[in-house]
């Protein structure tokens, strides 16, 4: 049974200059997805990449003096490091120009829409932004500059193939309102609806082969021009999979798979939810099941740029703060719907204010706690602590709730599902004062069973909290698990903080400092 598949996919972002944290954003969330899904048991693959064919890294590598493959191959081998500085678990990771899969996989795509008649040649003109790869209608620009860039479009006049678009708006329609194609949020699906119904126009898939620096897939039977890189970058979906090169995988995981989920920005929802589907009608292949369209990051009130510098860089922000303290900040502060602002003092003080004095600090005082009253030994199970209801609750609803909240792909909505174990766990260690049970309990039987109860549903809590987080922050779920986990001894082990305070100011450096350090 393929049903339970589910092939999750980021999109593949053009290398003219280094990752930032905008990018981080979209290969955390489907990382997220990824983990959730296969600790309930579901087969994942997980799909990243980066654009290589795009004119935008010609004239990017033109303006640093190097050579386009040089530059490419550099910026490409910055973004595989977002794997390893993000935990990310990455099954695949396609790279257009280099991958042997891909370009059979465009030619096939071209000569299946050719041989349903989609395709065809024009002379056109119009106002083209090298920065979108896109030509716009001059109802489209602002002010008459291109709304994503705020740079002139340039009128380009040439002859191209063009794709029947005008003959998927029904079929389209007809899939997204089914739900058989499901468009997250709601409000984007309205934007692709009022899009289809204001007419869909042929667009053009190929641009002369002169223009693009002979970068770029030729045109199957025509090599004075290039397939359009939009054309041939959503390939990277099933070409990956092996759609051109009669791979297994495209079956398992395009063709029967349960789910086929596409990560998405909002600058790039019209070629995910339009041309993507309709080259999927048109070549005769599954839609995908899941469009899931994430808002912008800005950095301090500002655009993110490469003048954004390491303020923004995802990669020396792991390194210098955590790799959970940059997943966090990106799970639970960046909502469902509207941008948000990125700074490094946000992310600290989230970081402390909920991993190393929520989380943090209460799986210490749990295992301390538990060290200094029961000799390290965890009491067995026990009848709910009294008192203890609202955190029993919270524990037994968590793992429902992340699952409905991922569902919606509200990322914000699942980490306050785990976040709310911690929080009834701090609350109740308040309300029952186990320190106080444990000074009575010489004298009273029922106030040691009651200190056993108390400290069992901690225990629970902290080891509930180890499994619901793994999807969010592996690194440091692995950590509380760990500190969790009994040895052979029957005792846990000694405590280590799970979590280190990042602002100036903490603990640790206020003791060096009263020690006479620096
Ligand atoms: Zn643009």
């Amino acid at each position: 049974m393929t049903a339970s598949h589910t092939y999750i996919t980021t999109t593949i972002p053009y290398v003219n200059a280094r990752p930032h944290i905008g990018h981080a954003l979209e290969v955390v969330q489907a990382d997220v997805l990824a983990r959730f899904r296969r600790q309930h048991a579901d087969r994942v693959r997980f799909q990243a990449g980066t654009d290589d064919n795009s004119l935008k890294n010609v004239l990017a590598a033109q303006a640093a003096g190097q050579s386009v493959r040089e530059f490419v191959d550099r910026n490409a081998e910055a973004f595989l490091a977002l794997g390893p500085a993000l935990s990310l678990t990455v099954d695949d990771f396609i790279r257009t120009s280099r991958d042997l899969r891909h370009r059979p996989g465009v030619e096939r795509f071209w000569q299946a829409c050719a041989a349903a008649g989609d395709l065809y040649r024009k002379r056109y003109e119009g106002l083209y932004c090298t920065g979108c790869e896109q030509f716009y209608s001059p109802a489209e620009l602002r002010a008459g500059r291109c709304p994503e860039h705020d740079t002139e479009p340039q009128r380009v006049a040439e002859e191209n193939w063009f794709f029947r678009l005008s003959r998927y708006g029904g079929a389209l329609r007809a899939a997204i309102t089914s739900g058989e194609l499901r468009i997250e949020p709601a409000g984007r699906r309205n934007e692709v609806l009022a899009f289809i119904d204001g007419g869909l126009e042929d667009f053009s898939v190929s641009r002369p082969a002169e223009r693009a620096g002979g970068w770029g897939i030729p045109v199957p039977g025509d090599p004075s021009q290039v397939i359009y890189v939009w054309f041939d970058a959503l390939c990277n979906y099933v070409t990956a999979l092996g759609y051109g090169t009669g791979d297994d995988a495209y079956r398992q995981w395009w063709v029967s798979a349960g789910r086929r989920v596409h990560l998405l920005g909002k600058g790039v929802l019209r070629f995910h939810a339009v041309y993507w589907p309709a080259m999927l009608l048109s070549s005769g292949q599954s839609l995908p099941t899941d469009i899931v369209v994430h808002d912008y990051l800005t950095a301090g009130g500002q655009k993110i740029s490469k003048s954004s510098g390491s303020s923004a860089d995802p990669v020396a922000l792991a390194a210098e703060y955590g790799t959970d303290a940059v997943r966090w900040w990106l799970l639970r502060e960046v909502p469902r719907v509207g941008d948000a602002d990125f700074t490094i003092e946000r992310m600290i003080a989230r970081a402390d204010d909920e991993l190393a004095n929520g989380l943090g600090n209460l799986v210490n005082r749990v295992v301390a706690m538990i060290a200094r009253y029961r000799g390290g030994r965890v009491p067995g199970p026990q009848p709910v602590a009294a008192g203890g209801e609202d955190l029993t609750a919270a524990i037994r609803h968590a793992d429902g709730r992340i699952a409905a909240a991922l569902e919606d792909f509200d990322f914000r909505q699942a980490t306050a599902a785990v976040w709310a174990i911690a929080d009834e766990a701090n609350r109740f260690i308040n309300r029952v004062r186990p320190w106080e049970l444990a000074r009575a309990e010489s004298a009273d039987a029922a106030v040691t069973r009651q200190l056993d109860a108390v400290l069992r549903a901690l225990f629970e809590a902290c080891s509930a909290l180890g499994r619901e987080l793994a999807p969010f922050l592996p690194d440091a779920a692995a950590r509380i698990t760990d500190q969790c986990a009994p040895g052979d001894d029957g005792q846990l082990p000694a405590g280590s903080p799970v979590f280190r305070r990042l602002a100036p100011g903490s603990s640790a450096r206020a003791a060096v400092s009263a020690r006479g350090g620096h």
